[in-house]
């Protein structure tokens, strides 16, 4: 019996994109470096507190503007709402995948490989719904006026930092420091 294999494995297309840009992009170059760059892009994976939404236009305060006062809120509350609608759109196209994938191979090995896609495929929406139900309770702050400010210390968390991780509720340094301590705990 010959062992056809006809499941390639699938390659993940990623493909380094070839950086030739630095030639001709001298001018605006500066611009994008403020993305910033995380492990949690290397993972990769569809949802990730640290990458969200990115689809708006970043806040620019006007001068001497008051920070978080209605504008601001707006703005975040717009973002929220349109990264929570991404979410749920994610999660309903992953239930329809499934439902259509089902069942759809004879071959048990293929069979298997279905199954440990699903599990990941249902992580990937367990994450999602978590990350729904943070994005929703950071409306209601915002919606009590009490969003932007570090949760530890009270220092302004700054728009920055708020459109790179709208759920954020304290500042860098705070976020630090409890992430190491949580490091030391787990030894
Ligand atoms: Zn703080």
């Amino acid at each position: 019996m010959p062992a056809k294999k006809t499941a390639a494995p699938k390659k993940k297309a990623a493909a380094k994109k070839s950086t030739n840009s630095s030639a001709k992009t001298t001018a605006k170059a500066k611009k994008s470096s403020s993305v910033r760059k995380t492990a949690a892009d290397k993972r990769s994976t569809a949802v990730s507190a640290d990458s969200p939404f990115k689809n708006f236009t970043p806040y620019e305060p006007a001068k001497g503007e008051p920070y978080m006062e209605a504008p601001q809120l707006d703005h975040f509350r717009q973002i929220l709402h349109r990264w929570r609608q991404e979410l749920m759109e994610e999660v309903d196209r992953t239930v329809v995948h499934m439902q259509d994938e089902a069942s759809n191979f004879p071959d048990p090995a293929d069979r298997a490989t279905q199954e440990e896609e699903f599990s990941i495929e249902l992580k990937t929406r367990d994450r999602e719904r978590r990350l729904i139900r943070k994005i929703e309770q950071t409306l209601e702050r915002i919606d009590q006026e009490d969003y932007g400010y570090c949760d530890t210390c009270g220092v302004e968390i700054g728009l920055r930092r708020l459109e790179a991780r709208p759920t954020a509720a304290q500042c860098v340094d705070c976020k630090s420091l409890e992430e190491l301590k949580e490091r030391q705990l787990k030894g």
